[in-house]
């Protein structure tokens, strides 16, 4: 039973007020079929929505089933309007892409979670379209899409159908079969509501009530109202625990539904998010790559590497700028391998480039002087050939071991270097061996240099009598900090360097330091990975955000239409939110692929050891969900805030 007692509604349009209903009083029995009759502006659809709880007045009282509804909130008056009305339009309504089954299933989305199609068919088939339930709506013929509305109407068993003008756009034909099957629904108990223009249709009713400029000017019964048994019907509030769940699986089926029927579309607006994440899997895999190929190479060296090079003080003190800079000597380096406790092996070094000739062949390149310990230290034992020894540095013998980089421009391919004569700065030398290929570090390659005994690189090739730098070598688990404070406090006593000079004179730098700093580094260059690709989801977000708004303007008569049927404004919200996470996911697994296609091509490329980790795919993933739902928010709310009755009339 509907009863509107003393109901009011007005609308302020500027500064008039159209009172479109006035102190309006009517109560509906079940089971009556009514018709609604007056000229256009007389308060007809406002009366009828406000039945219909799609609005509520501006004063008086409407019970439905004895329930007052004035104080209900939106999404309780979705869940009374789902169990209780079922809504046919003028215009049909339904959704052009989907087929008669899905449009007639549709309401059941909101009150079940989950479309029954059989109990669709059924409806269908009672309403005479049994054979076109695999349609498309837009397929078929008004009068056909007039009565798949009806059999959607009947989807949640509803006690009453409101229908507005439901023949108007109809031949007198399909009228005809309309208003039958009205009368049948009425027939078997549904309480039906028609607003009306047409004196036939409203000859028809058991009950014809006409309006005139928001008053009832008129109420008559034309045909009894059958005496029936209370109908009892559940509240249709109750949900099982497992509604959400299913209601999120069918909104992502329909999702992904909907996107598909607009792929160029939905491609573009995935575009920002694919590429940022693209970017993102890519940089992070080719940057882990790279910084695993210095710390392997680092690590090759050793952390118990102590390197010491003289510092800037000049002997003779601080004040005495003229003084010559102290050096360290190829005698110190004797000493701290003799006195330094916990010494594995020295190597003193000095560097510089020389000019290689091979024949007619030249190159340049970088030229070391090193102890025999390089060998080791360095894990340079050569491919072919040998290493100099202790006694060829003494006598300053003129032999080389060269790399692989030289090997290759000086005598080509398939040819062996051993035993050859070369010419470094034009001093005559003999290779003697050939380095293992290390392969570039950075911009560096490794293997373009040649070692030599350290005495002859001084005396012979260089003209130096001090040594540029001394590697040290402790043994493993030698307290490195304390070694280095040592080897100090010898070169300082050795030179005699006044202690204000002290921490100036000698420089001693601990690999386990530089492997810090490296990797400090990398910790930065990780920060700015991330704030790129911070940026680029964020450009990506705002497109997908700008897709979705257009896409709720497009789609207001459909939201209108959703919420006429029951969907409460959670349900549209949900519904809009899935759709762009969908976006931003299915974006963001596509950018993952893609990304790790550009690592693979990279690694061929440059031969880097890069590698896409599962952490950096699932945080990427993550993150381009969570940009899907961060910038869809703002267009499903706009969506669930839509008023039905203005979405519904939305042009
Ligand atoms: P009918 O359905 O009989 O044609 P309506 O109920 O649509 O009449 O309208 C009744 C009156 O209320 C009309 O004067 C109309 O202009 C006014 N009206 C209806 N809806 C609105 C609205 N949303 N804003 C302002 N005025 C409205």
């Amino acid at each position: 039973m509907l009863e509107i007692k003393n109901v009011t509604k007005s609308y302020k349009m500027g500064d008039t007020v159209v009172h479109a209903l006035k102190d309006v009083s009517i109560t509906i029995e079940d089971g009556d079929f009514v018709a609604i009759m007056g000229p256009s502006g007389s308060g007809k659809s406002t009366l009828m929505h406000l039945m219909g709880l799609l609005d509520s007045p501006s004063s008086g009282s409407y019970r439905v089933n004895g329930r007052e509804v004035s104080g209900l909130t939106e999404e309780d008056l979705a869940i009374l309007r789902r169990s209780e009305i079922g809504f046919i339009f003028q215009q049909f309504n339904l959704l052009p892409r989907q087929t008669a089954l899905e449009n007639v299933a549709m309401p059941e989305l909101y009150s079940q979670a989950r479309p029954d199609f059989v109990l669709a068919e059924k409806l269908l088939q009672d309403v005479g379209l049994g054979h076109r339930v695999g349609h498309r709506t837009n397929e078929l013929s008004g009068g056909q899409q007039q009565r798949v509305a009806i059999a959607r109407s009947l989807i949640n068993q509803p006690r009453v159908i409101l229908a507005d003008e439901p023949t108007g756009n109809l031949d007198s034909k399909s009228e005809e079969e309309i208003m039958g099957i009205l009368k049948r629904l009425n027939a078997e108990g549904i309480t039906v509501i028609v607003v009306t223009h047409e004196d036939e249709i409203g000859a028809q009713a058991k009950r014809r009530i006409r309006m005139r400029d928001g008053v009832v000017s008129s109420d008559e019964r034309l045909q009894p109202l059958p005496a029936r048994p209370e109908t009892v019907k559940e509240d249709g509030s109750v949900h099982d625990r497992l509604f959400r769940l299913r209601q999120v699986g069918e909104h992502l089926r329909q999702g992904f539904k909907t996107l598909g029927s607009n792929k160029v579309r939905t491609g573009l607006s995935m575009l920002g998010i694919l590429i940022g994440v693209a970017a993102v899997v890519a940089m992070l895999a080719i940057g882990q790559g790279a910084q695993e190929a210095i710390k392997s190479q680092l690590s090759s060296l050793g952390s118990n590497l102590l390197v010491l090079r003289s510092g800037n003080a000049r002997a003779g003190g601080v004040a005495q700028e003229s003084g010559a800079r102290i050096r360290v000597m190829i005698d110190d380096a004797r000493q701290i391998e003799t006195e330094l406790p916990g010494v594995k092996a020295v190597s003193p070094s000095v560097s510089g480039r020389g000019q290689v000739q091979y024949l007619s062949k030249n190159w340049n390149t970088s030229v070391t002087g090193a102890g025999p310990s390089y060998e080791s230290m360095h894990a340079s034992t050569p491919q072919t050939g040998r290493f100099f020894t202790e006694d060829e540095n003494q006598k300053r013998a003129r032999v080389a071991v060269i790399g692989t980089t030289l090997v290759r421009e000086l005598f080509g391919e398939g040819v062996s270097p051993i035993g050859e004569m070369i010419k470094i700065n034009k001093v005559n030398f003999q290779v003697i061996g050939v380095l293992p290929a290390k392969g570039a570090s950075g911009f560096r390659d490794q293997d373009d240099q040649i070692i030599v005994p350290v005495l002859t690189a001084m005396y012979r090739l260089m003209g130096k009598t001090a040594l540029d730098s001394v590697e040290v070598e402790m043994q493993p688990g030698t307290d490195m900090d304390g070694a280095s404070d040592a080897m100090i406090a010898m070169m300082e006593s050795r030179h005699k360097v006044a202690a204000s000079q002290g921490t100036e004179a000698f420089n001693v730098f601990n690999m386990a330091d530089i492997q810090a700093a490296v990797s400090s580094s990398s910790k930065t260059m990780s920060m700015l990975l991330a704030s790129i690709a911070a940026i680029s989801l964020l450009v990506g977000g705002v497109g997908i955000m700008n897709i979705m708004l257009v896409s709720v303007t497009e789609r207001t008569r459909e939201i209108g239409l959703r919420k006429a049927v029951g969907a409460r404004p959670s349900d549209i919200l949900l519904q809009f939110l899935i759709e762009s996470v969908v976006v931003s996911a299915v974006g963001g697994s596509i950018g993952i692929v893609i990304g790790w296609l550009i690592t693979i091509a990279v690694a061929g490329a440059l031969g880097w050891a890069t590698s896409v980790s599962l952490g950096s795919v699932m945080l990427s993933f993550l993150f381009s969900a969570g940009v899907g739902v961060i910038f869809g928010i703002y267009p499903a709310r706009k969506a669930s805030n839509l008023n039905p009755i203005e979405a519904l009339r939305y042009e």
